[in-house]
């Protein structure tokens, strides 16, 4: 038997976790310091030497991406399939188990699994059903208190009277929708959790017969656990000391959504004869990149306490670009991949990282200006997402009232009482008569065969539609479609839905507003459209197609969240500003300001060779325009382990690139030091330093209310004194 591959590639403290008698383990351990490697490697090892058949083992990961990689790496080790070894996600486990006894389970045999999207759609007819009006009772809240407490294990029976009007609302509602899933027999994501915790625990031949097939269970990113995954645990190793789980308390990250890093603690108090393995050494990335991780990190309490190191070399010093606003931002950081791209990099190896979805936009446009692929990862791309569709059709609409797709889409968002009896009638109209959806509403509202409550919100829409036209007709584009997002309904849609995607969604709407206000009109402007056309075009174009394939070698964009286990030799964290990154909610509570360094060491520690750190000194986001400060983590980096860098000495971009907005006020070239100036936001100040010319032209300018900036004179709006 040959066992090299499994142990040549570990380190002492790796081998000593990999090889080990069958107990209870965990091994904590830093960023990049070999946790997954060891988890794959052990489940190897358990199999070729330890002769444990495949399907007596169970594996845990985050994702069903890391659950695909961890068995196409076990599979590699040993060189035989691995289909009988138990590889999943808590929900996919879950799962598998309930369609195996949904008698047992109390379910239909044919139950439905419901996503998140279905799940709010059921909550929101239930409400309409209990007469409970939904600006007081919002669908996503009680959505949001259903699955906090299912993830708690607990069921609407067991929640305790409290006296409290609005807890005791929230537990009918609660109860109602238990017993209409029940009958219906939907299963929604936390209940997959949770009813397959209560299948083992109040089936015991069930239970015996899973806790004597898994002899070993594994799970990665053990600190993102919540109460019902490790009760599920629990119950699968009772009496044993068959668990062995790999985590970092520094990474725990999911800590809003109900993740208890206190697990690892119990883990410690209820398998008493665990082994705890620390990993120090880091493999992943450079010397001043982890030096930095970890300073940042330092700054957090109550940390159970290690220390990274490596003998990778120190490596480059992390880079810090100080952009003059979110759009220079975006190019600096699209010059700088397409520089490593032409320097033999690869695309896959580049990722942008950012704290909020909203943020890809910019980036997303850039690249695709520079004919860049690209791919967006967990989470729609900004022009694809529900919200930004629907304010689109409106416009859409507005313009073409025969756009059908678009008729469809918005009829009944936000609801208006226009029923689904209506929306068929319609319909059917159409086809028979071979018209638009809208000359058959017309038709429809002129036969007079619907109730008079379906006429008047029918009626209502069509004049919606044709009032919004009338208004937008002498408006600048923003103004357009910041008066659709508003006047349609869309904005308070969202607005009522408090937890959640709801904020989200409004922010995203805001920063459409935005994006039309920054929209060249001239540069696109080719066939004599008008502008909204224009801009319609351009949003179509955004979405779908251009978006590279899964396997397709292209740039990375994600959320420092979905960027979890993952590493990429060349990092962009971006938008390393207070109120953005740590974000606004956070930076008055002390716990979930905690929670946000350790996500910028989860972001920072995905970088293997190179970490560009970027913010914006002004930065126009969600409709606003702000001056952030940068982020008070970038102030914990010490300074010989970061370099600012400049445009001019790390990019050279075709002027071609940036488009004067501001022609009236630009007198490029017309600068010399000590010239007084006065800027629109700033006030007066005085020039320091010229740099760059054409449309890169820079100056830095001392102003004597703001301070000193470097300004692009194509975008600032300087004029001379
Ligand atoms: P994270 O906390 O980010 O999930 P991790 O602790 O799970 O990180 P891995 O992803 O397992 O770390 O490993 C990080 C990188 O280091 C990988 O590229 C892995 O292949 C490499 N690596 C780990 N251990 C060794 C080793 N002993 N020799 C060489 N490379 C190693
Ligand atoms: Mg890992």
């Amino acid at each position: 038997m040959d066992i090299t591959s499994i142990i040549e590639s570990l380190n002492d403290a790796q081998r000593l976790a990999v090889t080990a008698p069958s107990q209870a383990m965990l091994i904590l351990a830093g960023a990049g310091s070999g946790k997954t490697r060891v988890l794959v490697h052990r489940i190897a090892w358990q199999i070729q030497v330890g002769g444990h058949a495949a399907h007596s083992i169970m594996a845990v990961t985050f994702t069903n991406k890391a659950a695909k990689e961890m068995r196409a790496r076990i599979e590699h080790l040993l060189n035989i399939p691995t289909h009988n070894l138990w590889i999943g996600t808590f929900h996919g486990i879950a799962h598998r188990l309930l369609r195996r006894h949904s008698k047992e389970a109390k379910l239909p045999e044919t139950f439905q699994v419901m996503d998140s999207g279905d799940q709010l759609r059921v909550i929101k007819r239930l409400l309409n059903t209990l007469n409970l009006d939904d600006s007081k009772w919002p669908p996503r809240e009680v959505q949001w208190y259903i699955n906090a407490q299912k993830d708690e294990g607990i069921r609407a029976r067991h929640s305790m009277e409290t006296g409290d009007p609005y807890q005791r609302q929230m537990l009918i509602v609660y109860k109602a929708y238990e017993e209409l899933c029940d009958r219906s027999g939907l299963v929604d994501f936390a209940e997959l959790l949770l009813r397959g915790h209560e299948l083992l625990r109040d089936n015991p031949d069930v239970l015996e017969f899973y806790q004597n097939r898994f002899q070993h269970i594994h799970v990665d990113e053990f600190q993102d656990t919540n109460t019902i995954q490790y009760a599920w645990l629990r119950l699968l190793t009772d009496g044993k000391d068959n668990l062995f789980v790999v985590g970092d308390d520094d990474q725990s990250i999911y800590g809003w959504r109900g993740a208890k890093i206190e697990n690892i603690y119990s883990f410690q108090k209820h398998y008493p004869n665990h082994q705890v393995i620390k990993l120090e050494q880091n493999y992943r990335s450079t010397g001043n990149i982890l030096k930095a991780a970890n300073k940042i990190i330092a700054n957090n309490t109550g940390r159970m306490g290690k220390e990274l190191w490596t003998d990778a070399g120190e490596g480059e010093p992390c880079s810090l670009y100080a952009a003059f606003n979110e759009q220079d931002e975006a190019y600096f950081v699209v010059e700088r991949i397409r520089t490593w791209i032409n320097q033999g990099g690869s695309r896959s190896d580049t990722a942008i990282l950012y704290r909020s979805n909203a943020q890809s936009r910019l980036f997303e446009e850039k690249l695709m200006a520079t004919g860049t692929p690209y791919r967006v990862y967990g989470g729609l791309r900004f022009f694809d997402r529900a919200e930004i569709k629907n304010a689109l059709a409106y416009l859409r609409l507005m313009a073409n009232p025969d756009d059908d797709a678009s008729f469809e889409r918005v009829i009944n968002t936000p609801t208006r009482g226009i029923g689904a009896k209506a929306i068929d009638d319609i319909r059917l109209i159409a086809r028979d008569q071979s018209i638009s959806l809208w000359t058959a509403a017309v038709a429809l509202i002129n036969q007079r065969n619907l109730s008079a409550r379906a006429t008047n919100a029918l009626i209502g829409f069509l004049e919606l539609i044709k009032a919004l036209n009338q208004q937008a007709t002498d408006l600048a584009l923003y103004e357009k479609v910041k008066l659709v997002v508003e006047k349609s309904g869309l904005i308070g849609l969202y607005q009522k839905e408090k937890m959640d995607k709801g904020e989200e969604k409004v922010e995203n709407l805001e920063e459409l507003v935005n994006a039309a206000r920054l929209f060249d009109f001239d540069q696109q402007n080719e066939e004599g459209m008008s502008e909204l056309d224009l801009f319609l075009t351009h949003a179509a174009l955004e979405s779908g197609d251009s978006q590279a394939d899964d396997y397709e070698d292209c740039v990375q964009l994600m959320t420092i969240h979905s960027a979890k286990g993952l590493e990429f030799k060349l990092v962009f964290l971006v938008g390393m500003e207070e109120g953005l990154f740590p974000s606004q909610q956070s930076v008055d509570d002390f716990v979930r300001l905690e929670e946000e360094r350790r996500l910028c060491y989860v972001g920072m520690t995905r970088a293997m060779q190179q970490l560009y750190l970027t913010y914006a000194e002004s930065r126009r986001l969600y409709g606003r325009e702000s001056y952030p400060r940068p982020s008070r983590f970038l102030r914990e980096i010490p300074s010989e382990l970061i370099q600012e860098v400049r445009l001019r000495a790390t990019v050279s971009r075709p002027a071609t690139n940036i488009q004067p907005k501001h022609s009236s006020s630009i007198s490029v070239g017309s600068y010399k030091l000590g010239q007084r100036v006065q800027h629109e936001k700033f006030g007066e100040g005085v020039v320091l330093q010229i740099e760059g010319s054409g449309a890169q032209e820079r100056v830095q300018v001392n102003f004597k209310q703001a301070g000193v900036k470097w300004l692009m004179l194509s975008f600032a709006k300087l004029t001379t004194l």
